[in-house]
């Protein structure tokens, strides 16, 4: 990338939700530029199977959705530099300062997702690629004939841990309630499936091996009981972080740094929005990101219009 260039918008993140921003703003005839991180398609792009993102009867497999989204952007102009979005500064329009150089932007959409909250106990950080894993579609094949354990209670770990019965030979969920949080199409789903296990009101405290994950420390919340319980692999599923600290000097979130909006998108600073999971929202999907993209999309034209 050259070291300062401009744009009539940046759009930082190439998730569904930043995809759906640029596919609108390429269509309006803005000069749109993505800056991502990682590759197309942001978190869906690591979600095995869809299943509720409409008009695929059969479910979508997260990668396909991903390059099938980027092709269409693509198709209408805009154009992606594979970049690690520093900081932004406001002045007369955007600064973003990336790894790779900075770009000027009339206006910004914010679109860089969420990302994997860590469990914080000893020996995580350790066993990271050597048994802790955050991505079952990225590392589940590793698992064939192992016991894996997947940690949470949300529509991720459950989903993630039925995913992962295709390669294992069992999988337990360790959830720190007695009840899970998911849908309860997928609770019906894990609970059915034979390969399933399940330890309640419990918290893992510790990941333990020597060259690979062994075991994981376990704490009954109830009764107060530890014990040791032999795994191969740690998926965990606890829930999200917002990517929002380039920003967060510039615009209102909420305690945990979720963006906060307007229905259109817009935040507190003008010429910025936010779009998908980054954004403080009820219900975080790909149905859903893709819906804030397009409002995103829409409002940068009219915001532009009428900011020459
Ligand atoms: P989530 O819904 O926030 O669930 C996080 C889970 O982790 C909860 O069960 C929570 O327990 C548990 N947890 C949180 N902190 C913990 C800790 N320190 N130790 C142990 N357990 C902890 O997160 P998510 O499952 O990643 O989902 C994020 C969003 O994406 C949600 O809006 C979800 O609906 C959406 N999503 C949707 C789909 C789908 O529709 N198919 C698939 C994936 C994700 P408690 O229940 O006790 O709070």
């Amino acid at each position: 990338m050259d070291k300062h260039r401009s744009a009539d918008v940046v759009i930082t993140g190439a998730g569904p939700a930043g995809l759906t921003a640029a596919l609108y703003c390429g269509r309006a005839g803005l000069v749109t530029v993505i800056v991502e991180r990682v590759g197309p398609g942001g978190q869906a792009a690591t979600t095995a199977h869809i299943e509720n993102y409409p008009g695929f009867p059969g479910g979508v497999m997260g990668p396909e959705l991903a390059q099938r989204m980027e092709e269409q952007v693509r198709a209408f102009g805009a154009e992606t530099v594979l970049a690690d979005v520093q900081r932004v500064e406001s002045g007369d329009g955007f600064d973003v300062h990336t790894s790779e150089g900075t770009l000027s932007a009339r206006a910004l959409i914010v679109a860089s997702g969420a990302r994997e909250r860590p469990l914080g106990v000893p020996g995580e950080a350790e066993f990271r690629g050597r048994g802790v894993s955050y991505c079952a579609t990225c590392d589940g094949a590793f698992y064939r004939n192992r016991h894996v354990v997947v940690v949470g209670g949300g529509d991720s770990a459950v989903e993630e841990a039925l995913f992962l019965t295709r390669f294992a030979s069992k999988v337990t969920l360790v959830h720190r309630r007695d009840s899970l949080r998911a849908a309860k199409a997928l609770q019906d789903r894990a609970f059915a499936s034979a390969k399933m296990a399940f330890v309640c009101n419990s918290m893992v405290t510790t990941v333990l091996g020597r060259e690979k994950v062994e075991a994981v420390g376990l704490r009954n919340l109830k009764t107060g009981q530890e014990m040791e319980y032999a795994a191969d692999g740690v998926f965990v599923y606890i829930g999200q972080v917002p990517n929002s600290e380039f920003i967060r000097h510039l615009v209102n979130t909420d305690a945990a740094g979720y963006i906060l909006t307007g229905e259109d998108m817009s935040t507190s600073l003008p010429g910025v929005f936010a779009a998908g999971d980054v954004r403080a929202k009820y219900l975080r999907q790909v149905a859903t990101a893709v819906g804030d993209g397009a409002v995103a999309g829409v409002a940068v034209e009219r915001y532009l219009a009428g900011h020459p």
